[in-house]
């Protein structure tokens, strides 16, 4: 990348409006619009991670970097301390390209995992270009909040492989008191419909897998996969948020289903103040199943967790190895990585028990890590 792309990336940055905040703050001269970041590149931490879905951590995790800041800011984020608090330090595109590089000489990572990085997108593009320049062919995956901009996301078109977006809300109302974005809704349906357009539905979720721990899935090399987030006392949020999904993209839209909320930070709602209950899972997952979606990934909700002892993959950015779950799933070639099913015709089982809930999902699993 020759300098005069390098600068013209840059004034992306001034004014911004790379997120659909368009705070248009000149953020090259220091100024920081809503997602609490400059011009300068900031990253809490980088590894393989096996906290992902089965096809990107396979057998030796995803090479995950995890971005300072964040454009959608919600209030329960289980990464506030990064995407709220600021941690961080500032690099530089080639000291990330390096360590990804030696993640993948000396991990054999399956592929680039970059967390929340819209409000970073211009040295996204320039991290992509080193990547291969230096000859990685591994598949970029681009996890985000689901709340962006065609525009900008046209502008990733050639450098990601996989979109990863979340579709958070289908009720405007919490939107804005959760994150802020009553637009949620709208924006985030418009940026998948982007991504679809680029990348059509995940690969590796049009055949059957055995998606079980201990087995070594085909790792996917390209699409779309939405991942929504069952939040407590929100399941009307939730059932209406994937009839939207249905109704816009239908049965085939591959869907990750997650059950591991966990409250974090001190900002919460009351109603966030807790774990989420199996029924409430139940309900959403039921709801998924009937309007008839094929391709469903869910966690199986395990009751009677509590705190970060019995969640590995909830970080504590203060740590040098955030996440406890890595440590014991790179020991294991990934078989102690979060467990996740497929909700497909006879796999689905659903029966009743009284703790913590009025219901649970069938206890699927011998742990959770
Ligand atoms: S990326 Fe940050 S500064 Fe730019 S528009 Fe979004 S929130 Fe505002």
């Amino acid at each position: 990348m020759n300098s005069r792309e390098k600068r013209s990336l840059l004034s992306l940055y001034d004014p911004c409006r790379l997120c659909p905040r368009h705070c248009s703050v000149d953020r090259l001269s220091g100024q920081k619009g809503f997602c609490g970041e400059a011009a300068r590149l900031r990253v809490a931490h980088i590894e393989a991670h096996f906290g992902e879905e089965p096809f990107f951590t396979g057998v030796n995790g995803s090479g995950t970097v995890f971005f300072s800041g964040c454009s959608l800011g919600c209030r329960y984020c289980q990464n506030y301390q990064i995407s709220r608090k600021g941690m961080g330090k500032s690099t530089s595109v080639l000291a990330v390209a390096q360590r990804i590089l030696d993640l993948w000489a000396v991990q054999s990572i399956h592929n680039v995992n970059l967390v929340t990085a819209d409000h970073f997108l211009p040295h996204i593009i320039a991290l992509v270009h080193e990547l291969r320049e230096r000859g990685a062919t591994l598949p970029v995956i681009y996890n985000s909040s689901g709340y962006q901009r065609p525009e900008s996301l046209r502008l990733l078109e050639p450098f990601v492989d996989i979109y990863l977006p979340d579709f958070k809300y289908g009720d405007a109302k919490l939107a804005e008191n959760l994150s802020r974005a009553g637009d949620y809704p709208a924006k985030a349906l418009e940026a998948i419909e982007e991504m679809l357009r680029q990348k059509g539905f995940l690969e590796v979720c049009k055949d059957h897998q055995d998606f079980s721990r201990g087995s070594s899935p085909r790792i996917a090399q390209k699409g779309v996969l939405v991942r929504h987030l069952v939040l407590p006392g929100q399941t009307r949020n939730s059932m209406d948020a994937l009839t939207m999904l249905f109704i816009e993209f239908g049965a085939d839209l591959p869907l990750s289903l997650m059950s591991q909320y966990a409250p974090a930070g001190n900002d919460l709602p009351d109603e966030l103040g807790r774990e989420l209950w199996p029924e409430e899972f139940r309900q959403v997952l039921e709801h998924a199943m009937g309007l008839g979606f094929r391709r469903i990934l869910y966690q199986p909700l395990i009751p009677g967790l509590r705190g970060r002892g019995d969640r590995p993959f909830v970080p504590d950015f203060r740590r040098k190895r955030p996440f406890a779950g890595n440590i014991k799933a790179s020991c294991s070639r990934g078989k102690r990585g979060p467990f996740f099913q497929e909700a497909q015709g006879k796999d689905f089982s659903l029966k009743t028990n009284p703790s913590p809930g009025p219901g649970t999902l069938a206890k699927t699993s011998t742990d959770t890590a």
